[in-house]
């Protein structure tokens, strides 16, 4: 079959991967292995996000003896392993190598480390070995964690260039209604422009992940903002990645019809925002122009007020004047160097337009 993508991103999450009892479902997995083997044959590049690390590991007795932090550090720490073990000898029984990537929060922070991690996805798809990524739950905690694994996998379809991401859950897709009543149906396509359906969403979140359908909404918008088809849909589903990619097929999921391509670093500024290390404030000329025209920078003419204490490079945020956000960008100066250039005419950008992540 001719494959319409080259490159996907595939996130699984712990319902998916794990039976009623909590344990991992075998059979489920070796399906989704099937099918992940049958695609990586037929050429399409593969990166699976694989949550139940956590969900493998829990443990009865252990889980009345701790305290919820060290609990998720001694489950992931079991979980992971029994996890990409079962991985391994399901994808070596389909003839294909993958390897294990625990990445962090942290991890996605500076570029150096982003772009390492970036080469060394890429160099297991040369070498023709499934990426499977997960969060290093073991050091992960509280607000150096991840949102959840939708949130990663977001991070990892834009860091790969992906051009779609799959994120596979126990439920069809994002409902206009709550999902348990009859008349509810499944939203088909979201298109850009129309991304908010946080009208339709239930708050409930997913019993054995930390994820969310809201959670999820979010990510899939920004994802596909940047140029990235995202199909949320049923994990549960017999065949359910291959039926995805069949154009013939009209499976029940809802796909966010993505923008246009935006650059590597845009795309890498774009998800920063958690670690902006301070603010510009620019004035309303300023403002429309960045927004009519994606070839503008910010110039110290435009700027009112800088706050925060950041160095050449890192990441910050942009405000209009009444203090809306409007922009990320990684700026040219310091902190200091940018207070003493405010208003100044003919001076460089602060914030070059190849470097501005208008959202
Ligand atoms: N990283 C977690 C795990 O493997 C899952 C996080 C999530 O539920 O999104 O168990």
């Amino acid at each position: 079959m001719q494959q319409r993508f080259k490159r996907i991103a595939i996130k699984v999450g712990s319902n998916v991967l794990t039976k009623k009892d909590g344990t991992l479902d075998f059979t489920r997995m070796s399906a989704i292995v099937d099918q992940i083997s049958e695609l990586h044959k037929s050429g399409v590049e593969v990166v699976l996000i694989s949550s139940g690390a956590v969900a493998a590991g829990k443990n009865k007795v252990l889980a009345d003896t701790l305290d919820a932090v060290s609990q998720r550090q001694l489950f992931s720490a079991i979980g992971q392993v029994k996890l990409i073990n079962r991985y391994y000898m399901l994808f070596r029984d389909n003839g294909i190598t993958c390897g294990q990537v625990l990445t962090t929060k942290e991890s996605f922070h500076t570029r150096q480390h982003y772009l390492n991690q970036r080469n060394c996805m890429q160099v297991m798809i040369e070498n023709g070995i499934i990426p499977i990524v997960n969060e290093n739950d073991t050091i992960s905690l509280t607000e150096l964690m991840f949102t959840d694994n939708d949130e990663l996998s977001g991070l990892v379809a834009t860091m790969i260039d992906a051009q779609a991401l799959i994120i596979l859950s126990n439920i069809d897709g994002i409902f206009n209604g709550n999902p348990a009543d009859p008349e509810s149906q499944v939203i088909r396509k979201v298109l850009p422009g129309e991304r908010d359906l946080s009208q339709y969403l239930q708050t409930s979140k997913s019993s054995l992940g930390r994820g969310g359908m809201q959670s999820k909404m979010g990510i899939a918008s920004k994802v596909a903002d940047e140029g990235v088809e995202v199909i949320i849909a049923n994990g549960k589903r017999d065949n359910i990645i291959l039926d995805l990619l069949d154009d013939s097929k009209d499976i029940v999921c809802t796909r966010f019809l993505p923008d246009e391509q935006v650059s590597s670093v845009k795309k890498w500024i774009a998800h920063s925002e958690g670690f902006c290390k301070g603010e510009i404030k620019i004035d309303n000329g300023a403002e429309k122009a960045i927004i009519a025209d994606e070839r503008c920078s910010i110039l110290p003419i435009g700027i009112k007020s800088v706050s925060g204490s950041f160095e050449k490079g890192d990441i910050v945020s942009v405000v209009s004047e009444n203090g809306v956000q409007i922009a990320l960008g990684k700026t040219d100066y310091s902190s200091a160097e940018a207070t003493e250039m405010i208003g100044k005419k003919g001076e460089k950008p602060i914030i070059h337009c190849d470097y501005l992540y208008v959202l």
